[in-house]
C-alpha cells in the first residue's frame, strides 16, 4: 500500500548529532526539508548544518516530548541512542527505522540470534554471561577466538582477541560488559559491506557490496566496489535484502560481512542507519545512502543506486584531517569535514573521497 507522502517543507528530526545525521541534514536540505537534532552536546555535527536542536540527555522526557512536538518523522543516526527514549518518541511520533530493528541491533546476541533465525550465516558464536563460562567456551571454541561485550560495542570498544597465553579474568575486565559473546575468529580473506535501502512501500534498493580495511578495529578506508567476483557479489546482496525484509525495515541498513578464505559469507553486524561503508555513495551515485534515507522517510520513491565513478573512501581519524590542504590538492578527491572542533585519537573528524570515473 502506498503510505502518504511527507512533502518538502515538512521536519525530520535525528536523534542523535553526529556526522552521519550531518550528513543527512544535507540531503535533507537539498530536497527541501528541515532537520530538528537531539544532541547531547551544543554545536554538534549535525546541528550546524542544520540549526534547529533540542540539547538534552536522551532520558530528559520533556525535552523529547519538545522534539517530538517540534518534527514529522523520526530517524536515528547512532545506534546506541536509549531504545527507551526511542520508544518515547515513538508514542507519538513515527520513528523510521522500527524501534525495534534498532533493538536487536543493539544487542549483538540478539542481533546473531535473530540472524541464525532467518537462516543467515555467522562466526560460531556463544553467549558468555561470567569468567567461568568463558573459561568453557574458551576451551570449547579453541583459538584464536574473539570476546566482544553484547551491548555498546562500535569501532572495536568492548573487544578482546583471545588467544592460548590469554587469562580469562583479564579478558572478562578489559571486555568490560556485563555479558559477553564469544565469537570464533574468522580467517576471512576480506571484509566487505552491503547498504540496502527500503522504502515505506516495500521497494528496496542495494548498492554494490564494497570493501572495508580496518585499523585497529576503526574504518579506514572503503574500496567501491569491493574485488570480489560477481557471483559472491550477487550473493552478498541478496543476504542484505533478505535480512531487510525479515526486518521490515524501513530506511537504511548496512550489513557487515566476512568473505572467507573459501568463499563463504558470514555476517558480522547490522546497523539500520547510514554508514561510514556508504560515505562513498555521497560522490560516486546517482543517489547517495542519505537521500534514499530521507526518501524512505517522506514516502518518496527511492532513487538509482547506480554509480558513474569507481571510488576509494579514506576516514580522517585524530590529526589526519589536518592534511584537508592535501585532500584538496587532488582534483578527483571530495574533502568532507564534519565540523568537530576538538581532535581525538580515534575520533572520525572527516573522510576524503576520491573519484575513479567511468569512462
Ligand atoms: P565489530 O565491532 O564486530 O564490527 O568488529 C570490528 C572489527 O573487528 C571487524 O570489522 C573485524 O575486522 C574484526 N572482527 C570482529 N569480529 C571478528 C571475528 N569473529 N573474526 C575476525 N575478525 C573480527
Amino acid at each position: 500500500m502506498d503510505e502518504p507522502v511527507l512533502a518538502p517543507g515538512a521536519t525530520i528530526g535525528i536523534l542523535g548529532g553526529g556526522q552521519l545525521g550531518r550528513m543527512t541534514a544535507l540531503a535533507a536540505a537539498r530536497l527541501g526539508y528541515r532537520c530538528h537534532v537531539f544532541a547531547t552536546e551544543p554545536d554538534s555535527p549535525a546541528e550546524q548544518v542544520c540549526g534547529a536542536a533540542t540539547v538534552a540527555e536522551f532520558s530528559d522526557l520533556a525535552a523529547l516530548d519538545r522534539f517530538a512536538a517540534a518534527v514529522d518523522v523520526v530517524t536515528f543516526e547512532f545506534e546506541n541512542i536509549p531504545a527507551q527514549a526511542v520508544r518515547f518518541v515513538a508514542a507519538s511520533k513515527l520513528v523510521l527505522p522500527r524501534a525495534e530493528i534498532l533493538e536487536i541491533t543493539q544487542d549483538r546476541l540478539r542481533e546473531k540470534d535473530f540472524l541464525r533465525s532467518i537462516d543467515i550465516a555467522t562466526a560460531a558464536y556463544r553467549e558468555v554471561s561470567n569468567v567461568a563460562a568463558l573459561v568453557r567456551a574458551m576451551h570449547d571454541f579453541g583459538y584464536p577466538a574473539v570476546l566482544k561485550s553484547v551491548r555498546m560495542g562500535y569501532d572495536g570498544k568492548g573487544q578482546v582477541m583471545l588467544n592460548p597465553e590469554t587469562k580469562p579474568e583479564e579478558a572478562w575486565r578489559h571486555m568490560g560488559g556485563e555479558i559477553g559473546i564469544l565469537e570464533s575468529f574468522v580467517d576471512f580473506a576480506c571484509e566487505i559491506s552491503v547498504i540496502v535501502a527500503r522504502g515505506r512501500n516495500g521497494a528496496w534498493a542495494t548498492y554494490p557490496p564494497v570493501e572495508n580495511q580496518h585499523t585497529a578495529h576503526i574504518l579506514d578506508t572503503t574500496i567501491a566496489p569491493a574485488r570480489i567476483g560477481p557471483e559472491t557479489a550477487m550473493r552478498a546482496e541478496a543476504i542484505a535484502r533478505h535480512i531487510a525484509e525479515k526486518l521490515d525495515l524501513v530506511g537504511v541498513l548496512a550489513v557487515e560481512m566476512f568473505v572467507t578464505q573459501a568463499g563463504e559469507i558470514l555476517v558480522n553486524e547490522l546497523a539500520p542507519r547510514p554508514h561510514n561503508s556508504g560515505h562513498w555513495t555521497i560522490d560516486a551515485c546517482v543517489t547517495s545512502q542519505f537521500e534514499q534515507l530521507v526518501r524512505a522517510l517522506c514516502a518518496l520513491p527511492l532513487g538509482s543506486v547506480e554509480h558513474h565513478s569507481d571510488a576509494v573512501m579514506k576516514n580522517l581519524i585524530g590529526r589526519d584531517v589536518e592534511k584537508w590542504r592535501e585532500a584538496l590538492g587532488d582534483p578527483f578527491a571530495k574533502l568532507h569535514l564534519y565540523g568537530k572542533t576538538e581532535i581525538q585519537p580515534g575520533r572520525k573528524m572527516g573522510h576524503v573521497t576520491r573519484l575513479i570515473p567511468h569512462r
